[in-house]
């Protein structure tokens, strides 16, 4: 049982009644019946990759674990509606190359991929490194196929791309993390191959040069952009740190450093573009330094560097991960903001700022020395995250861009819900779930009445 009850990271191992593993659609419906009548709750796993401990029990003496991870299979792939039916636990990764193998492309892309599943992916409402061009996963999301509270099936597998038939219930379904009910199945849109993809690393003198390169690169590029990430000088160390053996891909330290990608298809020449729009912001000056990947090798290696640095942090001990969204505009000055507060506050810190710039999301962790009793790194992470999220309240931001909120930020929720956000969050529980037996613990607590 222990995998199914420790989460991604291993700092919180918990237990579980059962963990229940389920082939079909009937078999979940069973199962939640089964759990009704013994009073049981039901907490739904994918992959367990989520960081915020939404899909692992905290009342392990009354919770089961319910993974999908036998649910796998591809229904149905179909290329003329540029859709596919897929099973809730079918693996990310191995999902997308079924797609490739089709001619067509799912541009959910995210560090997990090979881990987590397409159901946890709904369920979070994943983001990941595509969303600037294709949205988040909800946008991607055709149909469902959900197991209520009540073991009876919501049938909404359809993959009419306009159907506006009153309310859109299945929206009900996407990021409420297992709260509402289990999804066993899900229809999506599909996208064109993009056969060209240029990648490239570009040194710049400041995040305010970032901000400004990527609206160059979106008024340049257009819709032809499709990842731009922000990387500080230290993500090459700790990358290295996890992974000794990667090349270094440029010479030089500079103080910020984008990650961009521009990528498509058919009788767009997406190396002159890149080529062209270099051109531009190097005669500039607004770019320093880059390097461009000219083969799909070089470019996995560059993304090594934004992948091995989440690794590379692990390594250095138990540490403050955040996961925020501010507006665009004030993306660079929340960062020089908060993390002026954290060295005011903890000086013996070290803050490390990354993300999806075009998405305004922000991964502000906070290390703090490795060789510190428990107790104080735990101390410290805490004041971090309230400091950050001060300041992140000044800027009119989000506490969770893409992550969810599991159980790790319930109270950083809670605390900041309007009254009328409570009340419809309350009255959309309460009506699907009544008895309160999916993933209690989980968003927020609710009270029965
Ligand atoms: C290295 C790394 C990189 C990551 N990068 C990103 C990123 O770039 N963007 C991003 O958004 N996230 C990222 N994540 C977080 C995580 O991968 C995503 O949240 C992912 O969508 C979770 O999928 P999963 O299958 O692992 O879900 P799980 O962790 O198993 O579950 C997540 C939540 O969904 C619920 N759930 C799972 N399956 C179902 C189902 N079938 N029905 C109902 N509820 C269900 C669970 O109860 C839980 O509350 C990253 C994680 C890691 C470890």
């Amino acid at each position: 049982m222990e995998r199914y009850c420790r989460d991604w990271h291993g700092d919180v191992t918990t237990g579980a009644i059962a963990v229940l593993r389920p082939r079909s659609t009937e078999d979940v419906s069973k199962a939640v019946r089964v759990c009704a009548e013994l009073g049981v709750a039901i907490v739904p796993q994918g992959g367990n990759t989520g960081l915020v401990l939404g899909a692992t029990p905290d009342a392990p003496e009354n919770q089961v674990v319910l993974s999908l991870e036998r649910m796998s299979t591809i229904r149905r792939i179909d290329a003329d509606d540029f859709s596919a039916v897929v099973e809730a636990g079918t693996i990310l990764s191995e999902f997308k190359d079924k797609v490739e193998e089709a001619g067509m492309f799912f541009p959910l892309a995210l560090g997990a991929q090979g881990s987590c599943r397409i159901g946890g992916n709904v369920s979070t409402n994943a983001g990941g490194i595509n969303v600037l061009r294709y949205g988040m996963t909800r946008e991607l999301v055709l149909g469902l196929e959900v197991v209520l509270p009540d073991g009876s099936v919501f049938e909404g597998l359809s993959t009419l791309r306009k159907d506006n038939r009153g309310i859109d219930l299945k929206q009900l379904f996407i990021g409420a993390e297992g709260t509402l009910g289990i999804i066993t199945a899900v229809a999506v849109k599909l996208m064109p191959m993009p056969d060209q993809v240029v990648t490239a690393l570009l040194g710049l003198n400041s995040l305010d040069d970032v901000i400004a390169l990527y609206r160059r690169a979106r008024r340049d590029c257009c819709d032809l952009l499709s990842a731009f990430e922000f990387m500080p000088p230290l993500a090459f160390t700790l990358a290295r740190e996890a992974m000794p053996d990667l090349a270094m891909p440029m010479s030089g330290d500079h103080p910020a450093y984008a990650l961009l990608e521009i990528s498509g298809s058919g009788l767009v020449d997406v190396s002159d573009l890149m080529e062209r729009f270099l051109e531009g912001v190097m005669g500039d000056g607004l770019v320093v330094d880059g390097v461009v990947a000219t083969s799909k090798a070089q470019a996995r290696n560059l993304w090594l560097f934004r992948e091995g640095m989440n690794e590379g942090q692990a390594k250095r001990g138990p540490h403050l991960r955040t996961d925020v969204s501010v507006p665009l505009s004030r993306l660079a000055d929340f960062v020089r903001d908060a993390e002026k507060a954290v060295y005011d506050a903890l000086p013996e810190c070290v803050c490390v700022s990354y993300g999806h710039v075009g998405d305004g999301n922000v991964h502000l962790n906070v290390l703090p020395p490795g060789d510190l009793p428990r107790s104080e790194i735990d101390a410290r992470i805490y004041r971090a995250k309230k400091i950050i999220n001060d300041v992140l309240d000044g800027h009119h931001g989000s506490i969770s861009a893409e992550h969810g909120i599991g159980r790790l930020k319930k109270s950083d929720f809670d605390t900041r819900l309007t009254e009328v956000r409570r009340k419809l969050l309350t009255a959309a529980k309460t009506a699907i779930d009544p008895d309160l037996r999916m993933n209690p613990g989980c968003q927020l607590s609710f009270a029965r009445d």
